[in-house]
């Protein structure tokens, strides 16, 4: 097998890797290799919008100000100072790319100001169309479609990443050689049964960057987000933070504003916290779901503002100007990943990583709303910039193992296995028993695998190993993590009273909330 020569390679075509791409490709060559379609990414499919700070009535010490508090003191502060700064740029990076923007900025929760930059309710839509048009038009560019990367490719001690592997379809397995690799493979939904990422995200960079001995932080910190449609036909349809940035409110189904009992800030509350108080809701009342009401809004703004939401949910015969729309909390984004620096580099020399795949320490315990696309655009460019100077030279590469494949009927198994483990056991709430009782299982399905018979190649298989890797890591770091802090909430640890409310602490010893 040769190799393929790239100056730079970069695995993943969500917003990282494409802005990476052409921030880098001015004097070299960069290859970007994705497994599915360019635009099957977790950016495709965002909603809301880009946290800014560029409305009149506000400045970047606000926005870094509420990143820092979403994070529940867990924030890395001079990685928050670069982002709310570098916030603008990015948003005029885009609008050069051809990016269409509302004239009217957004508000989510923890956001003190209205600043969420959107393109009506398919803001991701619209960034990843104007960013793959670039790429596609940008000779220093190739991409591969359809190409799973299965290995990265290192020197000996000391450690240096100098190419991949990728089984592309309809050519099988080919090497690939660069001075630089980046990860930007996004985020790992395909963990739990009710997700509202992509079929993509299937934590594929946690596992390639440990077995390279990558240093991985905070997998424990899974944000959920309070309002997934509760819907059969339309598993995991989120719906967006916005609507309720938009005055929508939640309702147990006895009509009660049950935002009341557990945070001043209402609906817009951190989403950790709002996403505790539906599940707690669920829990005290019995029931399946809870419901976002938008019936007092205006019907007309409601139609121009979510025009993907309002068709979808007709679809199923939910009229959002009429009916309350069902919802339950759904696992959305994983705040913790593999640690970077400012510029994107990780612990081993060679490889960068970026996007909701890193951990760069803007997130804290807790993401605050629209922080990622900016995360990954602002933190994709800075490694850009550097890896033109940093870039090592290239090491002759020698071809890898491949990994295992087993059987793909034993995969669905053991994905199934591990989806409902998951669900169950490190969701919203989580205990010292089912914590302990989820390590158990992940050992055993990850013993099950190494034990059962090679077969052929198998994309399905091998992510299903990347997400055990990534499984086993978030569970132990939530085993690990002694305190009660942003998206980590165990029931057995008493709650600490600086981070948590009074309200958390009732849900902790289970006393229901007051009304107030
Ligand atoms: C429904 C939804 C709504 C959201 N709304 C917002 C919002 O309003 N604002 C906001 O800031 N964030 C939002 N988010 C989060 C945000 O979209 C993501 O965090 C962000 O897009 C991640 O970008 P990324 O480039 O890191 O990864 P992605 O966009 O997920 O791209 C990852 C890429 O890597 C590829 N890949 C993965 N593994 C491999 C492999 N082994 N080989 C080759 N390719 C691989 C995938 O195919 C994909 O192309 C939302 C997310 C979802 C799911």
């Amino acid at each position: 097998m040769t190799f393929e020569r790239y100056d730079y390679l970069v695995v993943g075509s969500g917003l990282a890797g494409l802005t990476f791409a052409l921030r880098a490709s001015e004097h070299v060559s960069v290859c970007v290799l994705t497994k599915a379609e360019i635009t099957d990414s977790n950016t495709n499919w965002a909603q809301g919008g880009i946290a800014a700070a560029v409305g009149e009535a506000d400045d970047w010490h606000l926005h870094e100000e509420d990143t820092l508090v979403a994070g529940a003191g867990l924030c890395d502060p001079t990685a928050v100072r670069f982002l709310v700064q570098q916030a603008p740029a990015a948003i005029e990076w885009l609008r050069g790319l051809g990016a269409r923007f509302d004239l009217q900025l957004g508000r989510e929760g923890g956001h003190s100001r209205n600043r969420i930059v959107h393109h009506a309710d398919k803001t991701g839509w619209e960034v990843e169309r104007v960013v793959s048009d670039a790429v596609r038009r940008n000779p220093k560019i190739t991409v591969y479609e359809n190409a799973f990367v299965t290995r990265l490719i290192s020197t000996p001690e000391p450690r240096t990443v100098v190419g991949l592997t990728a089984h592309i379809a309809d050519r099988g397995l080919k090497a690939f050689q660069g001075r630089a690799t980046m990860l930007a493979t996004g985020g790992a939904g395909m963990l739990y049964s009710r997700t509202t990422n992509p079929r993509v995200a299937t934590a594929d960079g946690i596992g390639l960057a440990k077995e390279t001995g990558a240093e991985i932080r905070d997998m424990e910190f899974m944000q959920f987000h309070p309002t997934v449609l509760y819907n059969q036909q339309l598993q995991g349809f989120l719906v967006t933070e916005a609507m309720r940035g938009a005055g929508g409110t939640l309702r147990n189904h006895l009509g009660h504003r049950f935002m009341y009992d557990y945070d001043e800030r209402l609906e817009l509350a951190p989403r950790d916290i709002v996403a505790r108080s539906v599940e707690r809701e669920m829990q005290r009342l019995k029931t399946w779901c809870v419901y976002l009401d938008t019936t007092h809004l205006d019907s007309h703004s409601l139609q121009e503002e979510f025009p993907t939401i309002w068709e979808k949910l007709r679809k199923i015969g939910i009229q959002i100007e009429r009916d309350w729309i069902p919802v339950t909390p759904g696992q959305h984004y994983s705040c913790g990943g593999i640690v970077t620096d400012l510029n994107g580099l990780t612990t081993v020399s060679g490889l960068y990583a970026a996007g909701e795949v890193a951990s760069t320490g803007v997130h804290g315990a807790n993401r605050l709303a629209s922080n990622s696309l900016l995360e990954a655009m602002v933190f994709a460019t800075s490694a850009a910039k550097f890896v033109q100077i940093s870039a090592e030279s290239t090491v002759e590469p020698i071809h890898p193992e491949q990994p295992k494949c087993v059987a793909e009927s034993d995969a669905v198994r053991i994905r199934w296995t591990l989806q409902k483990c998951m669900s169950e056991n490190v969701a919203v709430f989580r205990t010292n028993e089912g914590l302990r009782k989820a390590h158990e299982t992940i050992s055993e399905l990850i013993l099950e695998y190494d034990r059962l018979p090679e077969a052929p190649y198998s994309q399905y298989c091998l992510e299903t190993a990347n997400l055990l890797v990534a499984a086993r890591i978030a569970v132990d770091g939530a085993l690990a993590r002694k305190e009660n802090v942003g998206l980590h909430f165990n029931a057995d640890l008493e709650a600490s009273s600086q981070k948590s409310s009074v309200a958390e602490r009732q849900l902790a010893d289970g006393t229901p909330g007051q009304s107030v």
